[in-house]
């Protein structure tokens, strides 16, 4: 009887229908810092409901096989999850949104066999279309997560003629799809479609350079959520339709952001030869002189001046030191210095990155400025505290920065002349107003606020 009931095509709907409400009301969630963990355990839940309505489906298929996947899926994710450093999160969004794709062109797949090649064209089309995106979008992933873990280098990998050889690899695949869509039941043809997609995958990927990666990874999971929302349709799956549609719309939204936030356009980046530096070099700033400070020094600028803005970027992050960053803040305002933080869109390695990290050592959010806002206030700051920053300040960088030169004075921390991820040397370093203090960013940190309790 309850058995009966659970497996009620009904039920199941509504279990679907709960499920992507969750989704949706998670999405919410994640829109603010405040509720973000909120949204996120939300949007989980919804994600654990649409699994438990599936295995409800009567013809759901072997229990034990799934029983092993899922131990395998969590052997492998939650340890990955856990110990994931916040500065590789790019990487692993790259490679869970490339499992997702994959597993998408795998389903395609098995439905195709499943059906002996013999589907009306409204499940066929979409199942060629999940092919064919879902096995780019994995193998797009792969190499995006090679770059940035540099297994790959990071600068663009060209070869002659991409373009015409992505443009036939595309043909390829969209011509055996054609073929099957035509009545063709040929497997071979749907591997074809598989195999000419994985190279386009690469091809795609390979040219780009790391610096655009995190754009390109936003990219792919657009893909992924819209081949999720195509195989959706094909197994008339409500959950995976709207799930896989809310990932492909925020995936685009992202993508057009974070490209419009560095000034480059879409196909641009897509056509790939940007970013070729190798990630740990720098410019050529050894040449001309730079003002280096020391910590006491910083600590008396800092304690009497009125405004403090502090600018923080990757560097950061790396060093971990929001914490030290938070301390000392606390410390200066007991001295009645006002402390605020200027946010560039794309400060470190993923949207959000300064948030996140500030967050977490309970920076107040009403502190945290956008670029827009604080750029007009920035002639009124005194000194501007560039912690592990560079391009979002450089004034060379070719997109909008955090222009901190119009401040009274500006404090850089950084380990040496490096450039920064985009390998333009920056001008900032040179000027009149700014000094640098050098060393890891924590350190430096924490001896300025060993300095500020003195004063
Ligand atoms: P950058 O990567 O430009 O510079 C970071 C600086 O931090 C480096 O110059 C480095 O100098 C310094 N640094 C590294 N480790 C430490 C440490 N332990 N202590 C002190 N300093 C350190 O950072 P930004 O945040 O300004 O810029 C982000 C870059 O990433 C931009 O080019 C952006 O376009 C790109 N990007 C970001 C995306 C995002 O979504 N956030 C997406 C796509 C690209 P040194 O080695 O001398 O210490």
């Amino acid at each position: 009887m309850l058995a009966t009931f659970l497996q009620n095509e009904q039920f199941i709907q509504a279990l679907y229908i709960l499920s992507f409400t969750l989704f949706i009301i998670g999405l919410r969630g994640v829109t603010s810092p405040a509720t973000a963990r909120r949204g996120n355990m939300t949007a989980a839940v919804g994600m654990a409901i649409a699994v438990v309505a599936t295995l409800l489906i009567p013809e759901t298929g072997d229990f034990g096989l799934i029983a092993l996947g899922v131990a395998i899926g969590t052997i492998i994710g939650v340890p990955a999850a856990r110990s994931v450093q916040m500065t590789q999160m790019p990487q692993m969004v790259a490679l869970f949104n490339g499992v997702g794709g994959g597993a998408v062109a795998l389903i395609a797949w098995a439905e195709f066999r499943r059906s002996g090649g013999d589907l009306p064209l409204e499940e066929m089309i979409p199942i060629l279309f999940a092919a064919i995106v879902g096995s780019i979008s994995f193998w797009g992933s792969n190499i995006a997560f090679a770059k940035l873990q540099e297994i790959l280098p990071g600068k663009p990998i060209s070869l002659p003629g991409q373009q015409f050889v992505n443009g036939a690899l595309l043909l390829v695949a969209i011509g055996c799809a054609v073929a099957i869509a035509a009545g063709s039941g040929a497997e071979l043809l749907f591997i074809g479609i598989l195999v000419s997609a994985a190279v386009l995958g690469n091809m795609f990927v390979l040219p780009i350079g790391g610096a655009d990666m995190p754009v390109v990874i936003s990219l792919l999971n657009a893909f992924t959520g819209l081949s999720a929302a195509a195989a959706g349709i094909a197994l008339g799956n409500i959950a995976l339709i709207v799930g896989g549609i809310i990932v492909g719309a925020s995936g685009s939204i992202l993508t057009n952001l974070m490209a419009n936030a560095m000034s480059r356009s879409i196909p641009a980046i897509v056509a790939g030869g940007f970013g070729g530096v190798d990630l740990t070099t720098g410019g050529d700033g050894e040449s001309k002189p730079v003002r280096s400070t020391d910590a006491s020094d910083a600590a008396i600028q800092l304690t009497y001046a009125s405004r403090v803005v502090i600018a923080p970027g990757y560097g950061l992050a790396v060093a971990q030191a929001q914490h030290a960053v938070r301390e000392m803040a606390n410390e200066l305002e007991k001295h009645d210095v006002e402390v605020v933080y200027a946010i560039h869109p794309v400060a470190g390695r993923m949207p959000g990155h300064m948030n996140v990290l500030l967050a977490e050592a309970d920076v107040p959010y009403e502190k945290l400025i956008e670029m827009d806002d604080i750029n007009s206030e920035l002639p009124q700051i005194d000194v501007a505290l560039v912690i592990g920053a560079n391009d979002t300040v450089n004034p060379e960088a070719g997109m909008p920065i955090i222009d901190v030169q119009q401040c009274g004075q500006v404090i850089i921390l950084k380990r040496s002349m490096s450039a920064g991820f985009a390998g333009i040397d920056n001008p900032l370093f040179y000027n009149e107003n700014t000094s640098l203090l050098f060393g890891d960013a924590k350190e430096s940190v924490a001896n300025v606020t060993g300095e500020v309790k003195e004063l």
